[in-house]
């Protein structure tokens, strides 16, 4: 077994590396701490190939690996983590299930203008009584004509604030093989995109309603019984989100490291202190070993959409790493790490955040059980059995 990276991919490694130290390193801070999407950083990732990394040349990709995807927002992530969001968002986000399902028209419409950077896309899926139990979502489209019908909520859309196209998971019917997806643009009658609410990351979010509006039937993306469909390639989505966990916690890491290494306390550095020490020793370990999972998964998606069970695995993993580190940087580095002139404590709150969204850490471990003991486990409470007749 090989764990280097290839000479292709430690040469791409560099280069965006080179790119995040020249473009992205001085105002890091700034970014972090800015709820708006930076569309700058997205205009400038597309310039240098940073956008649709997975994706066809023929779409306006780059033709490259996931694993390519994932090494992105670990160099961008180093120097600047905000703005590993935006690599997120070209190649792992709801765009990826876009480019995958969309029809040639919906993508000569909207995969150019995603890939430049000149909007963004959010992700409508979860609602008031439908979170990690997705499929209860009620939002639902009745045909009409040449249209749609659609009416229900969904909330904590990430990018909602700026998004000017949503794709929204919704029922054309009863049961999971009614549930489909829709795109639906800002602006369309019947779409009111509430006021931002905030998470404790300082990310916005703003409520999404539906009501008797219309949404051209050239707007759907998944047509009946496409749910499995949108949580395989959902998967990819997983995946970004844990290489940001990781990625963030490294940063943390790093921060606390260099600190550490020059802080002196009782007249010797901190790292002279066997309680750092182990404490350093333990956090390494926690990001290595998530790290072999998340790049097992990206490496053996290639191209494709990666296993449900690597990226469980992975994304469980990473996401515990990610805050766990995170938030031992933060001890680490005393009042320093705490403060918001550093970016460790928000690395901390990112990564917080990620344990709950995109499939909590708990329902993957549900998703994990399932592989270990080969069967499913039914989150619902069993039916009542049907009384027999007196
Ligand atoms: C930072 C962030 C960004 C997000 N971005 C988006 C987005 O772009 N689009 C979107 O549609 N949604 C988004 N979400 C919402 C996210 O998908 C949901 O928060 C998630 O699915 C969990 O749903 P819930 O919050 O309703 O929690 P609930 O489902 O109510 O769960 C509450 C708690 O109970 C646990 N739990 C629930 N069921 C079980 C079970 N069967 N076994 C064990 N534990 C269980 C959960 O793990 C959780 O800890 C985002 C959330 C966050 C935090």
């Amino acid at each position: 077994m090989n764990f280097d990276f290839t000479d292709e991919q430690k040469l791409f490694a560099e280069s965006v590396r080179k790119f995040a130290l020249a473009h992205l390193a001085k105002d890091a801070l700034k970014r972090a701490h800015d709820p708006r999407f930076p569309f700058d950083v997205a205009k400038l990732m597309h310039a240098q190939g940073l956008m649709g990394i997975t994706l066809p040349e023929a779409d306006g990709g780059v033709g490259g690996t996931l694993m390519d995807a994932v090494i992105a927002i670990e160099q961008v992530a180093a120097v600047c983590p905000r703005s590993a969001d935006v690599v997120q968002f070209g190649n792992f986000g709801p765009i990826r299930t876009f480019a995958e399902y969309a029809t040639p028209a919906q993508k000569e419409r909207w995969l150019g203008p995603l890939l430049k950077g000149e909007m963004v896309i959010s992700l409508g899926m979860t609602e008031p009584d439908a979170g990690s139990a997705l499929t209860d979502l009620v939002t639902n489209a009745r045909r009409d004509g040449d249209a749609y019908v659609v009416n229900g909520s969904k909330v904590f859309s990430t990018f909602s604030p700026d998004a000017q196209i949503f794709l929204v998971y919704l029922r054309y019917g009863p049961g999971l093989d009614g549930i489909g997806s829709v795109l639906v643009e800002r602006g369309t009658p019947g779409f009111t995109i509430g006021a931002p609410s905030r998470f404790m990351s300082g990310e916005e979010w703003s409520e999404l309603h539906f009501e008797n509006c219309r949404v051209p039937a050239d707007n759907v993306l998944l047509g009946p019984g496409g749910f499995k469909k949108q949580i395989s390639a959902f998967n990819v989505e997983r995946l970004g989100n844990c290489a940001r966990a990781l990625a963030l916690g490294r940063y943390a890491y790093e921060r606390a490291r260099e600190y550490v290494s020059t802080r002196e306390q009782f007249g010797r550095p901190l790292c002279e202190f066997q309680g750092l020490q182990w404490k350093f020793a333990d956090m390494a370990i926690k990001l290595e070993s998530a790290q072999l999972l998340l790049y097992r998964a990206a490496s053996n998606a290639d191209r494709g959409l990666p296993s449900a069970y690597e990226t469980a695995v992975a994304k469980a993993a990473c996401n515990q790493a990610g805050f766990d580190v995170a938030n031992d940087a933060v001890q680490a580095m005393g009042a320093l790490g705490y403060s918001s002139e550093t970016l460790v404590e928000y690395c901390m709150r990112r990564c917080r955040g990620w344990m709950i969204a995109g499939g909590s850490i708990e329902m993957l471990k549900n998703r994990i059980a399932e592989h270990v003991f080969d069967r499913r486990f039914d989150q619902r409470p069993p039916r009542a059995k049907p009384q027999a007749a007196e």
